[in-house]
């Protein structure tokens, strides 16, 4: 099975704290991955350095074999990378659709000329967008607050919203950090659905979880971090017996 995501010696240094010391993994393509670990293990910092919000301190990160550690964000996001936050990010004056349409225009390369004279390409495109954007809220149950202010969603209903939204600029590898965390159980059977048909539509998943219950379920493959450490990959079974793990867990 190929690799689409490839980690190599990452170190990432906060003044005199090294948050991840020379960590190394790859994700297969087409897989669901989980990164666990202790609170403070270095994985939303490693997301972020994936996603392009932090630069390495040192080491290298390949996305289907192109170089991306030096890449900004927006640049990472058009090689077909997507990503949701722990503190979710959404643009809360907006309504659910206008959410979802921003991150359509911005892959549709809707024209400023297009919008000031009005072009008949421009109300096609805006058309198009429209429709995209209630399939991926649909997705989600969504649609019927579809012209509701961002801000008003219950929060489970803003964590889909950034799904959805992620989803929206066609990723081919999708970082969900802690996704169902603030969810509740029926919330979290929907987004475990919506997650298994993600990978069966072929999108290839990292996820930064807590809920381990979770974990176990959706995850083909797990890679456990402690203070900034690999000490564990395997599938969640083999994980579920290391030892090391176990400790690590216990300790907590
Ligand atoms: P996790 O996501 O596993 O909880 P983090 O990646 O958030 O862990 O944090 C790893 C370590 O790096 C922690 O000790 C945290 O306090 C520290 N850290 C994270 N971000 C910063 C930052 N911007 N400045 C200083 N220290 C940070």
């Amino acid at each position: 099975m190929s690799e689409i995501l490839k980690v190599k010696n990452l170190v990432k240094t906060f003044g005199g704290l090294t948050a991840v010391k020379n960590l190394s993994f790859s994700i297969k393509k087409g897989l669901i991955t989980a990164l666990i670990g202790p609170n403070g293990s270095g994985k939303t910092t490693t997301f972020n350095m994936i996603s392009g919000h932090l630069r390495p301190t040192s080491g290298e990160i390949y996305f289907e074999n192109t170089r991306i550690d030096n890449l900004p964000p927006y640049k990472i996001a058009r090689l077909g990378i997507a990503r949701t936050f722990q503190n979710l990010e959404i643009f809360s004056h907006l309504t659910t659709l206008e959410n979802v349409l921003l991150a359509i225009n911005s892959r549709l390369k809707v024209f400023l000329w297009e919008t000031v004279v009005r072009a008949p390409s421009f109300f096609h495109k805006e058309r198009l967008a429209r429709q995209k954007a209630l399939e991926y809220l649909k997705m989600f149950n969504l649609e019927s607050w579809a012209e509701t202010p961002a801000a008003s969603l219950p929060f489970g209903l803003q964590r889909y919203l950034e799904i959805a939204r992620a989803l929206a600029t066609h990723p081919t590898l999708l970082l969900l950090d802690e996704a169902a965390s603030g969810l509740d159980a029926r919330e979290k059977d929907l987004l475990k659905e919506r997650i298994i048909a993600l990978k069966q539509e072929g999108i290839t998943i990292l996820l930064v979880e807590h809920d381990m219950n979770l974990v176990m379920d959706l995850a083909d493959e797990v890679i456990v971090l402690d203070m900034g450490r690999k000490i564990a990959q395997g599938t969640p079974r083999e994980i579920q017996r290391n030892p090391e793990v176990i400790a690590v867990y216990l300790g907590e």
